[in-house]
């Protein structure tokens, strides 16, 4: 069975040592003649994979128990409001950075249970670069200060965190978490959808400072309420068990290949040489502002629409799938998360150098 160089932005490429791996113990794992799967949650041999999925998270990101790491569901749409429901408390009103669709729409979901603030955008260019944090934009009794740190639709990245000062910061981290190193402890809570770098969908991280818990709003479900979730161990009802399983698999697979300064550094490479044939010749044009490209997400044109169709068809039958862009977008859009060996990222670059050539 040959297998594809799938660039989609999500669900997406898992390693295939990862895939090999889970497909052995797919009848029994450990010996127990069971797949996890069919595992109770509040077994045993089910918690050390819990556990050891949570140890390797916390470990990978540096984070003591002064956070709290949840393993929950309802994507990171669903986190949109738990943010706004648990941390609005903190203070009269919410600022939003509004630097693209996913931003944008947790804005609004925030905005039905708390005030807030837009304090930059980039909707007017349509999202091509990342709108800065204004000096002296953030008022005094802010609940929070929200950012996303890579735009998945549009292929931009904060290639700075903002200084919120003591403002707490929240980061959507859904589609560049665990590609490139950063200090976590710089932001009060960190949510992701594991769907892109992390494993598979179905299961939704996230990351708080403990000292910030037990301000939820009192209409909160139980299952958003993130201190009612800590204090569960994530297991208020039944988890996604069988996503932080394969989530596990994928972290382990991280950690022995060097962790995430190593996978960085591959990142930095493989997005590198895709802008590099972008740049290289006209034929091809970057979607995103240079000063804002993101690494895991890399958004092009060709001349015409009927071409960008036509590069998405031929690069499917090289067996190079997915890249339609968003229709946000449109165009082609490349997405290169830490599962997307560098091979994969070569054999593209070939193809449009190919393709250049053939439509030029
Ligand atoms: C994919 C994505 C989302 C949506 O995640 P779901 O898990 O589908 O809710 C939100 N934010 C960003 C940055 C994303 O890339």
């Amino acid at each position: 069975m040959d297998r594809v160089f799938n660039f989609a932005a999500g669900p997406s490429m898992m390693p295939l040592s990862v895939l090999e791996k889970a497909q052995k113990e797919m009848l029994s794992y450990e010996g127990s003649g069971m797949n996890v799967m069919e595992m109770t949650h509040r077994g045993s041999l089910y918690l050390s994979i819990f556990d050891k999925t949570e140890r390797l998270f916390r470990e990978l990101a540096g984070l003591d128990d002064s956070y709290a790491v949840l393993f929950l569901q309802g994507g990171a749409t669903g986190q949109f409001a738990a943010t706004a429901m648990n941390l609005s408390a903190l203070g009269n009103c919410a600022g939003y950075l509004d630097s693209g669709n996913f931003a944008h729409i947790a804005m609004n979901e925030a905005a039905k249970y708390t005030q807030v603030a837009c304090l930059a955008s980039t909707r007017d260019i349509n999202y091509r670069s990342v709108p800065v944090l204004p000096e002296g934009s953030i008022r005094p009794g802010m609940s929070y200060v929200y950012m996303t740190t890579n735009n998945t639709i549009f292929g931009t990245r904060y290639s700075r965190i903002p200084d919120t000062g003591d403002t707490v910061l929240v980061a959507d981290m859904s589609s560049n978490i665990f590609s490139e190193v950063y200090d976590f402890t710089r932001f009060g809570a960190v949510i992701a959808g594991a769907q892109k770098n992390i494993g598979p969908a179905g299961l939704t991280i996230v990351v708080v400072r403990r000292s910030l818990l037990g301000h939820a709003l009192e209409i909160t479900p139980q299952i958003m309420d993130w201190s009612i979730m800590d204090k569960k161990g994530s297991m208020l009802n039944t988890p996604p068990t069988y996503a932080i399983y394969m989530a596990g698999l994928c972290l382990e697979w991280l950690k022995d290949n060097g962790g995430i300064s190593e996978i960085e550094k591959i990142n930095i490479q493989k997005s590198a040489l895709l802008y590099d044939v972008i740049d290289s010749a006209d034929f091809y044009r970057g979607a995103a502002d240079p000063s804002s490209r993101s690494r895991m997400n890399v958004t092009f044109f060709t001349r015409d629409a009927d071409t960008d169709a036509k590069f998405v068809r031929e690069a499917a039958e090289s067996g190079l799938v997915n890249i339609k862009g968003h229709r946000l977008v449109n165009g082609l859009r490349a997405s290169i998360y830490n599962a997307m060996p560098i091979e994969g990222v070569e054999r593209l670059c070939d193809f449009m150098r190919k393709f250049e050539k053939e439509n030029r």
